[in-house]
């Protein structure tokens, strides 16, 4: 393919040539056709996925936003261009005053016959990507800093844990109760092993249902507060496979900026248009929609509960509100929150008093604070009845484990028992909050959840801090960029209710010790 800004010929235009160079960058290889601002972006070979991708590069090389308005209507490159130009800040000269930052060029490749192929092509050893991680991490342990993933801990993942032969409190598990050593959860575990072996040996469709499995989809509904739930093996998977299954090229996804990486590789395998709205700016959504609302069939907003990299959530009455008068739909991702929100650990509804009625899907796991593992979705009984003889999960996949169904069904009725777990949990969470935020440290947006981010901006003094932690017998995770920016990059701490306050008060002492000590490291 050629490629030319015919028109901007006599006055080069970096805009017109950056479009070019990203659109050509997403052009399927072997299309042959000249490249020009008049070209059609649908016949050039982009499908909406793709103009969307192109859309999102050129916001992130031009650091700006394309209106809602204006995607709709973006037909060529010459489109992209005029948008650019008229939200591209300028200068006094009328110039575009924001550089573009250039494309990575594509690598062209030669034609077949003269294509050598490379040991990097077919020896995995010699992939650039994982020669290239190895070097990061000698890197990292050139400079002194101890691997802090992957650490292994020979024992059950509790508020203690063994690291390197030496015990430490832990605040890397999402165990939010202490659910997954309790005497009562794993005794249910045991005796379901017993009476129904270790796997469930099949989907749920065709041979691996069981009495559990069918008990905790009732439990779990009745503990939500909605009308059905099928309960699954994988509450990544959960998210991975939903939306593909419900929305297609002619639904609109709008999800929160900070969504998890299920719910982000979920909208990829659906054919809709998608969109991240502000992280809990829900005034933006509801612009957002009146805009484009109207161009789309099913529009879904997709939130979570409570945020697991910042431990704050939507204010869900509002989401409500804005949901019904555009007429869309909600999903809920209570990974976090279920167990944790609400008097009774009934998750984001119970806290805000919102009838579970009034969103459409609730997703969750029982992965967290149901000491378990697996996820579910839950809501109205004609959808789920639907999903579960349609979803890949309940079709394809094994069920959940026995023992994984056991625990999360004793957890629901020690909930359901009284509160006195989930309010240790909220007391404790608020007390290390508390403490944190009197050190002078920056816990960010966190609202009184057990996720609790301090935010340190740098990636290395993160893990300096982490390992200065566990010097002082503290395991808390730094957690990084790609996963955060970098300049929100962060040593996370999960709360359980089974720390004592003393661990809580210990934790919060010395962590500003550490951050001190590391400043003069890090630079
Ligand atoms: N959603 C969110 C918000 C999560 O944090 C996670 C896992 N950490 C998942 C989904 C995936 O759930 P699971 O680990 O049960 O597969």
């Amino acid at each position: 393919m050629t490629v030319s800004s015919t028109d901007c010929e006599d006055s080069p235009n970096a805009i017109a040539e950056t479009v070019l160079d990203h659109v050509q960058h997403m052009v399927p290889e072997g299309l042959d056709c000249d490249l020009t601002l008049d070209s059609s972006l649908r016949e050039v070979g982009l499908d909406s996925i793709m103009q969307m991708d192109v859309v999102s590069r050129l916001e992130e090389a031009f650091a700006m936003r394309f209106s809602e308005e204006s995607l709709y209507d973006m037909e060529t490159c010459r489109d992209l261009v005029d948008c650019i130009e008229t939200v591209m800040p300028r200068g006094s000269d009328g110039r575009p005053s924001v550089a573009p930052v250039p494309l990575r060029p594509k690598t062209p490749l030669p034609p077949q016959a003269e294509r050598e192929i490379l040991p990097e092509h077919y020896d995995v050893t010699q992939f650039p990507a994982c020669v290239a991680f190895e070097q990061r991490v000698a890197a990292v342990a050139e400079a002194g800093i101890a691997n802090p993933f992957f650490r292994v801990n020979p024992q059950v993942n509790e508020a203690i844990a063994t690291i390197d032969g030496r015990e430490v409190v832990s605040y890397a598990s999402f165990d939010y109760l202490g659910m997954a050593d309790n005497p009562k959860v794993v005794a249910a575990a045991k005796q379901a092993i017993d009476r129904f072996g270790t796997s469930a040996s099949a989907s749920r469709l065709v041979g691996g249902n069981n009495t559990i499995l069918e008990t905790l989809d009732e439990e779990l509904a009745r503990f939500i507060g909605t009308e059905a739930a099928i309960v699954s093996p994988s509450g990544y998977g959960t998210n991975a496979s939903f939306f593909g299954h419900l929305f297609s090229q002619d639904d609109l996804i709008l999800y929160d900026d900070l969504a998890h990486n299920s719910i982000v590789e979920g909208l990829f395998l659906s054919n809709a248009r998608r969109r991240a709205f502000p992280h809990n700016d829900i005034e933006s959504l509801d612009k957002l929609l009146c805009d484009i609302r109207s161009k789309h069939r099913r529009v879904v907003l997709v939130v979570e509960g409570v945020y697991s990299m910042d431990g704050d959530y939507p204010d869900l009455p509002r989401l409500i509100e804005v949901k019904r008068r555009h007429q869309a739909l909600l999903y809920v991702d209570e990974a976090h929150s279920i167990g944790v929100m609400g008097a009774n650990g009934r998750g984001i509804c119970e806290h805000f008093g919102v009838d579970p009625g009034e969103g459409d899907f609730w997703m969750g796991t029982i992965s967290k604070a149901l000491g378990s593992g697996g996820g579910y979705l839950a809501g109205r009984k004609t959808l789920i009845e639907y999903l579960k003889y349609t979803t890949p999960s309940p079709v394809f996949a094994t069920a959940a484990s026995p023992a994984n169904t056991a625990a999360a069904l004793t957890v629901i009725r020690l909930l359901r028992e009284g509160p006195e777990y989930v309010t240790r949990l909220r007391d404790n969470a608020r007390l290390f909050l508390e403490l944190a935020r009197d050190a002078g440290l920056n816990t960010g947006n966190c609202q009184d959840m057990p996720v609790i981010p301090i935010i340190l901006g740098n990636s290395m003094q993160c893990l300096q801090v982490s390992h200065a932690l566990l010097q002082h017998g503290i395991n808390a995770q730094p957690i990084l960029y790609p996963a955060v920016p970098e300049s929100a990059s962060r040593v996370r701490f999960f709360i359980r209710a089974n720390h004592t306050e003393e661990q809580i008060r210990h934790a919060a002492r010395v962590l500003p010790d550490c951050i001190a000590a590391s400043e003069g490291v890090s630079g």
